[in-house]
């Protein structure tokens, strides 16, 4: 599996194995996760502090290159269970 896509989380900056990711995309002007949404993507840990580190940093802006607003109800998809 060395030729798996790898993707930057825009929390802490690891690089790792696209599967191994959450995936974020702009929907409007607004900030959801979706492997399959259409778009630019922005990537983070399946950690809640790479979350919540992205949030801070604007990580997740910036790597969209949009502003997008992001519920604090995402902050879910990172603590119930791993799908
Ligand atoms: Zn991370």
């Amino acid at each position: 599996m060395s030729d798996a896509p790898m993707r930057t989380c825009a929390g802490c900056g690891r690089k790792a194995p696209q599967h191994q990711l959450l995936r974020f995309a702009a929907v409007g002007a607004r900030l959801a996760a979706g492997r399959t949404l259409p778009g630019r993507g922005v990537y983070t840990c399946r950690r809640l502090v790479c979350f919540e580190r992205a949030q801070e940093r604007r990580g997740f802006s910036r790597v969209l290159r949009t502003t997008v607003v992001i519920d604090p109800a995402l902050a879910r998809i990172y603590t119930d269970g791993d799908g």
